[in-house]
């Protein structure tokens, strides 16, 4: 049905989704790895690109359309592009949009492997890349080279929440003709639209909060208009990041509750953060939703919402920090965020321990930081287990 006008909610529910032969009420799994030809020109069209009909599933199959195109209408974006991973997004958009002698301006504090595949694997084939502090934009327009043909943010990022300025960013960047991308995995769709702020590229490691169940790892990218978008698409079909139809299904499956997820698990953040603050023990605390972050305006001006990530230090570093972990029951001491448990960990020595500690200090990624993401339990579950690791230090 055509979605275009309807609310968020809505196209949760109805964006993407077809209805087949049988009348199914949900978009089938197309397990095939091959589709026939009605006849040798239909074949030949389809390979032309003059018919839609699909080929071969690592290049397009209709469970897969299905949620780039649910996506891709939650983002206003043009088209969508499903990997098997987010890094699968991330690389793919990095192969479409750069390559020896190309520069990339980025975020320093993103996704450890978001960084350090540039600097290692993109780096050994001549792309450079320059990593900055973009919450301040005038450190984006400083690192800005003749041969820069990406910046690449992440708002809020992971793991210390700071929160860049999309529109002074993308203002910057298209007066030097160059694009911008935003992995969006933190927000999803429901609590920010960098497409709508201007932004050329969007993606997602939809393992997080669009799929939100913790049991797949998926990805996507999605692009505002046509420009870029074959760069990016001919990436993931040629090196294989394609997602699978069954992948896809189960995502699709998950997406249609991301608005009331998001809505349950951002309240019990907000509690969760107001907590933490008032607490003896802790020594500060990072969430868009208070008012002591220091972006919180930027925050409630770019985004629907504070999302269900939070960033803390408990006094005495890490040493007070590994007592809390090793002491909470309720949540589960383990890396990934958006589903429906609450999950705590520790980026130093975890998701960016990659990263060499003078990069993570300059990212404002300490060696005490606890990275909480929030799941839609009982709030008052989640605090009192926090508060008994917490009586333990
Ligand atoms: C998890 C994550 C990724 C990578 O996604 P995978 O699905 O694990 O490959 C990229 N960006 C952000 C912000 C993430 O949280």
């Amino acid at each position: 049905m055509e979605t275009k006008n309807l609310g968020f909610n809505s196209k949760l529910i109805h964006s993407g989704q077809f209805h087949d032969e049988f009348g199914s009420a949900t978009v089938p799994i197309y397990q095939t790895s091959t589709f026939s030809f009605r006849n040798a020109d239909h074949g030949a069209a389809c390979f032309a690109g003059e018919d839609d009909g699909f080929i071969y599933t690592r290049l397009g199959n209709p469970t897969i359309g299905a949620l780039e195109d649910a996506v891709s209408d939650l983002e206003n974006g043009y088209k969508g592009i499903a990997t098997a991973s987010g890094m699968g997004a991330v690389t793919s958009v990095y192969f479409g949009m750069l390559g020896a002698g190309a520069h990339m301006v980025a975020h320093n504090a993103v996704y450890g492997p978001s960084r350090m595949v540039m600097e290692t694997l993109f780096k050994k084939f001549g792309a450079e890349s320059t990593w900055v502090d973009a919450t301040d934009a005038q450190n984006v327009i400083d690192a800005i080279q003749d041969n820069t043909k990406l910046i690449y943010l992440e708002t809020p990022a992971n793991p210390t929440m700071g929160i860049t300025d999309i529109e002074a960013v993308v203002k910057i960047a298209h007066d030097k003709g160059i694009p911008v991308c935003v992995d969006n995995t933190f927000s999803s769709p429901y609590l920010q639209k960098p497409l709508d702020l201007g932004v050329d590229i969007v993606l997602h490691s939809m393992t997080k909060f669009i799929n939100g169940h913790a049991d797949i790892v998926a990805g996507m990218v999605v692009t505002k208009t046509e420009k870029y978008y074959s760069e990016i698409r001919g990436a993931m079909m040629n090196i294989g990041s394609n997602m699978d139809p069954h992948q896809a299904y189960l995502v699709l499956r998950g997406l249609k509750t991301l608005a009331i997820r998001i809505e349950r698990a951002q309240a019990n953040a907000m509690k969760v953060a107001n907590y933490l603050e008032a607490h003896p023990k802790i020594e500060w605390v990072k969430y868009p939703g208070l008012k002591s972050h220091p972006q919180y305006e930027l925050a409630k001006k770019q985004m629907n919402g504070p999302g269900s990530m939070i960033s803390f230090e408990v006094k005495g570093g890490l040493k007070a920090g590994k007592i809390l972990m090793d002491n909470v029951h309720l949540a589960l001491l383990a890396v990934s965020l958006g589903g429906v448990e609450t999950l705590i960990q520790h980026p130093a020595s975890m998701t960016h321990s990659k990263i060499p500690k003078a990069d993570r200090e300059k990212a404002h990624i300490t060696d005490g930081l606890v990275r909480l993401a929030i799941g839609i339990e009982d709030v008052e579950d989640i605090i009192a287990d926090i508060d008994q690791a917490l009586a333990k230090i």
